[in-house]
């Protein structure tokens, strides 16, 4: 065979030139500092919204010490010890209308959840533990505990305490929580405003025809959704051709405008492939090229005052690199800490072929038998530009840089695509 000199490229399993999956993302990590501006929302606006200021609880909640149950409240003091004990009905305890008298020895006031406990009563008999005997007579039984079924007032959350602090990302129970302290406003961190555009000369949007060697914009469409997902502004600048005076002029006005710029396509080492050297003279290019696949040319840097990030132009690379290195950049940015990854273990359903020496994401699809036990499987052909492998997932495979393949039944570890919150 005739020898030439040839360049490392994503062809190769081993790839000394390029960042560790985890270094490229420590340096992104430590690239990024939170956004300070704050502003106002009203609370149903604020979910999803990184807290500025420091929530202290102006109330007691509950506000009122009150029945856990339907049922008689009555004087602890007065259970049985292992006989039954017949208690007259005097009264009645509505949530939001309570009893206003006091039970006497000898009665009990009927009581419905979340109403406050009348005077001189501290114990709830559940109604299906008493037995009605008479017009307004009951008779219970043994085996009950003073204080039994009662909330006090403060037990969830004391006055004058602090509820969240600085940083906090709300979320559904959040503002609920907020929503049972009368908070009707907040403080909240504006939300990152994020950039982004396709480039590539072959592009075209959707609802317009394709002509010879074109193709329709799908990138574009697969960003946006991710993003939509984020609590972010989303600033959709369309498609730029290989044109390095337009491709200039779409840096320039997406610094900007945005705290981070995405771009995709042309980041690679072809002749139409502009992004890292127009980075490099409007900006400052930290790294492009890390050990992974699918992903291995990304551009990351800084754009004036904005965080830029060249994605690939292959759609699954796009979405893969999104997951790992933009995603919780935004996080960073948003609220100044990443979300920890949720990684599950779980057995290979089949044989995986890989190679050490770059971490390879695949896309999975697991399943969680009744055991709770998780397989999981590639989801077919795994190129960079399949992106029906990613719809057909719900899970990233990681096979890290020393992984050199999988035996059926070994353990790897998965990342889900969902996640309750
Ligand atoms: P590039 O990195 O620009 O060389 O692009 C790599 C591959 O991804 C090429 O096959 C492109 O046609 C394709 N590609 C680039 N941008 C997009 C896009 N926005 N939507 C769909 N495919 C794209
Ligand atoms: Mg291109």
């Amino acid at each position: 065979m005739t020898e030439i000199k040839i360049a490392i490229s994503c062809a190769d399993a081993s790839d000394t030139k390029s960042l560790k999956v985890s270094q490229a993302r420590q340096q992104i990590l430590d690239s990024v500092s939170p956004i300070q501006a704050e502003e106002k929302k009203p609370l149903r606006s604020a979910l999803g919204r990184v807290l500025a200021e420091t929530i202290k609880s102006p109330l007691d909640v509950p506000g009122h010490t009150n029945s856990a149950m339907d049922g008689y409240a009555m004087r602890g003091e007065e259970l049985p010890a292992d006989d039954t004990l017949a208690l007259k009905v005097s009264g009645t305890a509505y949530a939001g209308n309570g009893y206003n008298g006091s039970c006497e020895p000898g009665c009990c006031i009927r009581i419905m959840t979340g109403a406050p406990m009348p005077t001189g009563c501290d114990t709830v008999i559940m109604q299906e533990h008493a037995e009605r005997i008479g017009d307004d007579v009951i008779r219970i039984g043994s085996g009950h505990r003073t204080g039994q079924n009662v909330r006090y007032a403060g037990e969830d959350i004391p006055r004058g305490s602090t509820v969240f602090e600085v940083g906090r990302t709300l979320t559904p129970a959040d503002i609920g929580i907020l929503a049972s302290l009368g908070v009707a406003e907040v403080k909240t961190r504006v939300r990152p405003r994020i950039a982004f555009f396709s480039t590539g000369d072959e592009l075209v949007g959707v609802g317009e025809t394709l002509a010879e060697g074109e193709i329709y914009d799908s990138n574009r469409y697969s960003l946006y959704g991710m993003l939509r997902r984020l609590n972010v502004d989303i600033i959709d600048m369309g498609v730029i051709p290989d044109d390095q005076d337009a491709l200039r002029k779409a840096f320039k006005d997406a610094a900007r405008i945005a705290d981070m710029v995405i771009t995709s396509g042309g980041v690679s080492v072809g002749e139409a492939d502009y992004t890292k050297p127009i980075l490099d003279e409007l900006g400052d290019m930290h790294f492009w090229r890390i050990a992974m696949k699918p992903g291995r040319p990304l551009v990351f840097g800084k754009l004036g005052d904005a965080l830029f990030f060249g994605l690939p132009g292959n759609p699954v690379a796009v979405m893969v690199t999104f997951y790992q290195f933009v995603q919780p950049a935004i996080e960073i940015l948003a609220s100044g800490k990443a979300k920890q990854q949720l990684m599950i273990a779980a057995s290979a359903s089949r044989d995986i072929r890989k190679r050490a020496g770059r971490f390879e994401f695949l896309r999975g699809l697991f399943e969680q038998d009744d055991n709770g036990k998780f397989t999981v499987a590639p989801t077919g052909t795994q190129g960079s530009g399949i992106l029906t492998s990613m719809s057909k997932a719900n899970c990233f495979i990681h096979l890290p840089e020393e992984n050199a393949g999988v035996a059926e039944g070994e353990t790897v570890l998965i990342q889900p695509f969902d996640a309750l919150i």
